[in-house]
């Protein structure tokens, strides 16, 4: 459906849950995390009724997300019971990718259509400073599982840090040269955790573009832009919402682990969807993409008004 104005929201990414088995220094505190109880947390049952809803509205793509979602007990299921959503085009999971390789398989028969695997560095002392806790080997497992199920056209997000992961750009554009995988840089945003880091931490994509000049533009999927270096295999994404801010093309809806809809990640106004069904959910959800905010005003300088952790709302 059409918001007001004029954009066509046909995007929802649904957090299954606010817990994780890491804790990326950009998105969890350390020192302990004030989590949902388990009773406030939406069954599977109620997130199906979501998504249906917002399959009658127009949604056609769906991507599960968290915290970890593949720390949530019978995520297959879910998977399961959403692709059965008659209109449903594609069924897709961001994922850290440490548990891939047990569940993988199971995952692709469940439906589930893609996968967005995270990892910010390719250094294993690197990886374990920044998840606190990771093994760089579990990921390298994860992706290679994905590829045996027969995931296709899987992305890698490496979110661009000043002075962390700015001298393994190469490296990562490296990867796409026999692999057709796309590898995404995401503009570290300054919400939650981090939004008090110093401004160095926030890389602009054009300082990417200038480190890697061989980068010729391809197209644009959703809020990437995508390049490629000629003859190579995969493609190189770029996600810029400080300094090439997408709003204007923004098609996307979020549903927290506790049930509130997010018409915006960096703005304030969640919208309680628990206990409404038929006209009532429907008529709610509908007021709610048509107010979806026209912008954020976030920048390096002026942090998110998301008042919420990514790891509450999904990224
Ligand atoms: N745990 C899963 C994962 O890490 O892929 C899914 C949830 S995580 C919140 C979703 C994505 O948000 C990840 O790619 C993560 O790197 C990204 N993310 C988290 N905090 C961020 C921030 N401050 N700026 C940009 N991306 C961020
Ligand atoms: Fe967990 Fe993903 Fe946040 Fe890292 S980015 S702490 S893996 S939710």
């Amino acid at each position: 459906m059409l918001d007001r104005y004029g954009r066509d929201i046909r995007y929802l990414r649904i957090s299954v849950t606010d817990r994780c088995n890491y804790r990326c220094r950009y998105c969890m505190p350390g020192d302990g995390v004030a989590l949902c109880s388990h009773q406030d947390i939406l069954s599977f049952e109620e997130i199906t009724a979501i998504a249906d809803a917002a399959v009658s509205l127009g949604i056609t793509k769906i991507r599960l997300t968290g915290g970890e979602p593949l720390v949530r007990r019978g995520i297959t299921d879910l998977c399961r019971m959403l692709k059965a959503i008659p209109n449903l085009s594609e069924l897709s999971m961001t994922t850290n990718g440490s548990l891939l390789s047990d569940k993988a398989k199971e995952l692709k028969a469940a439906g589930l259509d893609r996968l967005n695997i995270s990892l910010d560095t390719l250094d294993p002392g690197k990886f374990q400073q920044i998840t606190r806790v990771g093994t760089l080997s579990d990921v390298f497992a994860g992706i290679d599982a994905a590829e045996a199920a027969g995931f296709l056209r899987t992305k890698l997000n490496v979110v661009l840090i000043g002075g962390f992961n700015d001298d393994e750009i190469l490296d990562f554009v490296a990867l796409t040269e026999k692999r057709s995988l796309s590898v995404r840089f995401i503009e570290l945003m300054p919400i939650g955790v981090c939004q008090s880091w110093p401004k160095e931490r926030f890389v602009s994509t054009d300082a990417l573009l200038k480190a890697v000049p061989a980068l010729v533009p391809e197209r644009t999927d959703g809020v990437a832009t995508e390049y490629r270096v000629p003859g190579f295999a995969g493609t190189v994404g770029l996600i810029s919402p400080l300094s090439h801010a997408f709003c204007d093309r923004c098609n996307r809806i979020r549903l927290t682990a506790d049930g509130r809809l997010k018409p915006c990640l960096h703005a304030k106004d969640e919208i309680f969807l628990r206990g409404l069904s038929g006209d009532a959910l429907l008529e709610t959800m509908q007021k709610a993409i048509y107010c979806k905010p026209a912008a954020h005003r976030m920048d390096a300088l002026h942090p998110s008004s998301a008042g919420r952790n990514m790891f509450e709302i999904g990224g």
